[in-house]
């Protein structure tokens, strides 16, 4: 077990590649916090499963878009489990809609989540980090964040920006054994794009196989875990400011 006795904290792990991450990260010896907004029964569900596997996980309701609740959730999750070794910044939102759709709303939806909250989970954890000599944080990106997409300007901006903030924090905290990193996952089959994967979309699936040399549309979630699990861990003590793409190969053309 690569993990044991550490504590991590995975934000929107109630369902998909949160869920997938949370699950390995039990697996391999960590207790784990279960952040979710509102799908209470997912959380439970997630920590059932870990729990009855002989893991350690519990259940923390946060919206991780707004900063107070993100401090009240570092500070549960501490009082809980004594610390804090790993954040795994995953909640994320996405909205396919073209720029003359995109209102202020659905444009705030996207940053305020998927870029500031994972800067102010950062920010919220960093004084932790310090006292206790180090501490790993773990982005998830997104192949929009690497390279751009039509009919989702605000969801690319989001993704653009963790990968760039993640060389600015790393920068800056790489002297207090701080681990700052990113993954940046092409298709993953989760709630997030189910709406694409529907009866009647076979065409758009097609497609998408076309787009990896692996011919592999959709990765599943677990897939996630191995790149997460690498970053979480000593093996990657001298990685800071990187984003690993796992994207099925759809980068490589
Ligand atoms: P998902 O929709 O299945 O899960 C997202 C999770 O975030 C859900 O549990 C949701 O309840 C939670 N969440 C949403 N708003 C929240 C908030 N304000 N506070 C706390 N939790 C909140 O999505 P997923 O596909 O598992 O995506 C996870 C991450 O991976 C996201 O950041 C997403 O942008 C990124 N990503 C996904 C894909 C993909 O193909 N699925 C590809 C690249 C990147």
């Amino acid at each position: 077990m690569r993990m044991q006795d550490k504590v991590a904290l995975v934000t929107g792990s109630s369902v998909g590649i949160g869920e997938a991450i949370a699950k390995r990260f039990a697996k391999e010896g960590a207790k784990v916090a279960i952040n979710y907004k509102s799908n209470d029964e997912g959380a439970n569900r997630v920590v059932t499963e870990i729990t009855d596997a002989g893991g350690t996980a519990k259940p923390f309701n946060a919206d991780v878009s707004k900063v107070p609740e993100i401090e009240r959730l570092v500070q549960t999750v501490i009082d809980e489990f004594g610390r804090i070794d790993v954040l795994v910044n995953n909640a994320g939102v996405f909205r396919t809609v073209p720029i003359m759709e995109t209102t202020e709303e659905i444009w705030d939806e996207q940053l305020d989540l998927n870029l500031r909250g994972y800067f102010f989970m950062v920010k919220t954890l960093v004084p932790h980090f310090r006292e206790s000599g180090g501490g790993k944080v773990i982005s998830i990106s997104s192949i929009a964040g690497t390279g751009a997409f039509p009919n989702c300007p605000g969801y690319c901006a989001s993704k653009g920006g963790v990968v760039n903030m993640t060389k600015a924090l790393a920068a800056e905290l790489g002297k207090d054994n701080i681990n700052v990193n990113s993954i940046a996952p092409g298709n993953v089959a989760t709630p997030l794009n189910a709406h694409l994967r529907v009866p009647g979309n076979e065409d758009y699936v097609k497609l998408m196989e076309t787009l990896t040399p692996t011919g592999i549309a959709f990765m599943d979630p677990d897939d996630m875990t191995g790149a997460a699990v690498f970053l979480a861990t000593d093996d990657s003590k001298m990685v800071h400011g990187e984003t690993i793409l796992v994207d099925a190969g759809w980068s490589v053309w």
